[in-house]
């Protein structure tokens, strides 16, 4: 029996930029939701009998909920940490700040420092997030403590533990074990209504039809990795043969910065991503992050074995490692996404910086817009949807619900043509009025929908932080 998951929702009457494999901009348009899914997307007046809830989308813009390829959701506790001495370098910022940080978090900050990041991507619209998480003196139990927090915020993130020998063979294993236990909990969800997140509701896509089921769809997981030069051989030929087994992708950083590259040639005798396709790491379901510090022999094999390389332009720019070439990425086929490091949930702040530091790299004003726009509108989705198995980021029939509605009443016309524009320079610059994910509002008229006590998650948050710190 076909159960009933949300009430029918009609966003009416506003402009729906609906990106996806047929991209348009159309005015005057509402959006129905039934079941968590589009089941149509028509001119206002089609729908006159309409007798269900009712969200007015006037001078507003209704689009597909961003996608966020790359983040830390742990990162929330570094908010405003003075405890860390000046970097000269990338790998002093990962000493410094990061590897002291993350060995400190508890299970609880696991699960607070998620909960906290979830909310801030409500507000900007952010639906999908793909996380990649370490916290290696609590290695144990933190993916379900993060998908805890997924859980109760309605968002669909993809979670990892990142492995790594940094800490010794002992944590090094637990990282391991991590992700399978995690990767299989995901699995055994979406064969049957086994665990606890089976009853969270989902979608199944038979041909284009979005098909409400209890499933797994807010939660799937990759295995996590940290990167090459943290990882001895043994340690990835062990994740790629679970990796194999489990028939999942990995989620790893890779050359972040040119000491990544040093440390291969000096230790490996190849360049990181040549070592990483020699132990098969790479394929059409892994993600690179970064990318800032590849050769075009690197490319061409990114391109090859399907890799999805994401791109988080602030994060490289704060660390001061340099800008990935996300034209010439393009030019040769990779798969290149948007992610934001955790530098913020605000996929369109992340964009324009995107733009800025494509035209900065090249030092012309008219190289990477396309690229980088693409990136988060088009590529994002095809990321996503390797986990998700769902069509993400489009506004059409048959697809999930997952909508943003922003306050935008453009100044200038906007049409298929200039859509690109105004997301850069005009979107962004509006607020999010309206979060929904599968069909559920999770925010509107600003203001968050969901059962949760903030302030009192704040002040919890605000507590643990104090301790972490003291504890660093
Ligand atoms: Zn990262």
């Amino acid at each position: 029996m076909k159960r009933r998951l949300t009430m029918p929702l009609l966003i009416e009457n506003g402009t729906v930029l609906t990106a996806g494999k047929t991209p348009a901009i159309l005015p005057n348009h509402s959006v129905l939701i039934e079941d968590g899914c589009v089941t149509q997307v028509a001119p206002r007046h089609r729908f006159p009998r309409f007798a269900g809830r009712r969200i007015d989308a006037s001078r507003k813009v209704v689009a597909p909920g961003f996608i966020n390829a790359h983040t830390h959701f742990y990162s929330t506790f570094a908010r405003g940490l003075t405890k860390t001495r000046p970097a000269g370098d990338f790998v002093e910022v990962l000493k410094n700040l990061w590897w002291r940080l993350d060995s400190a978090l508890t299970t609880e900050d696991c699960y607070y420092s998620a909960l906290i990041a979830l909310l801030d991507a409500i507000r900007h619209g952010t639906t999908t997030l793909i996380d990649h998480h370490a916290s290696p003196h609590a290695v144990r139990g933190s993916l379900p403590a993060i998908a805890k927090a997924v859980k109760q915020t309605g968002l669909r993130a993809c979670l990892c533990y990142e492995v790594s020998d940094r800490d010794g063979a002992r944590i090094s294993q637990e990282g391991l074990e991590e992700n399978v236990a995690f990767i299989r909990r995901c699995q055994q969800s979406a064969a049957g209504p086994q665990e606890p997140e089976a009853q969270v509701a989902g979608f199944k896509v038979r041909g284009s039809k979005c098909i409400a089921q209890a499933g797994p769809a807010h939660l799937s997981a990759l295995f996590g990795l940290h990167a090459a030069f943290t990882l001895k051989d043994a340690t990835l030929e062990k994740a790629a043969a679970l990796g194999r087994e489990l028939r999942t992708g990995f989620h790893i950083h890779v050359a972040e910065a040119e000491s990544d590259q040093h440390h291969s040639r000096q230790n490996h005798r190849a360049r990181v991503v040549e070592r990483l396709n020699k132990f098969g790491i790479l394929g059409p379901r892994s993600i690179a992050a970064h990318c800032v510090h590849v050769n075009r022999r690197e490319l061409d094999i990114l391109a090859e074995t399907q890799t999805a390389v994401v791109h988080n332009p602030q994060s490289n720019m704060n660390n001061a490692v340099g800008t990935a070439d996300v034209v010439s990425m393009t030019k040769r086929n990779v798969l290149v996404g948007l992610g934001t490091d955790a530098m913020t949930t605000n996929m369109l702040e992340e964009l324009r910086a995107a733009v800025w530091a494509q035209h900065l790299r090249a030092r012309n004003p008219s190289v990477g817009f396309s690229e980088v726009v693409s990136a988060l509108l088009f590529n994002n989705p095809r990321i996503a949807e390797r986990s998700f198995h769902l069509p993400l980021g489009e506004l059409r029939e048959g697809c999930p619900a997952d909508v943003v509605i922003i306050d935008y009443d453009p100044p200038t016309p906007l049409e298929a043509g200039n859509s690109f524009g105004h997301l850069v320079f005009g979107m962004s610059q509006a607020a999010v009025d309206t979060t929904i994910v599968g069909g559920r509002v999770l925010l509107e008229n600003r203001r968050l929908t969901l059962d949760l006590d903030e302030p009192r998650i704040n002040a919890r948050a605000r507590e643990l932080a104090r301790k972490l710190w003291k504890r660093l």
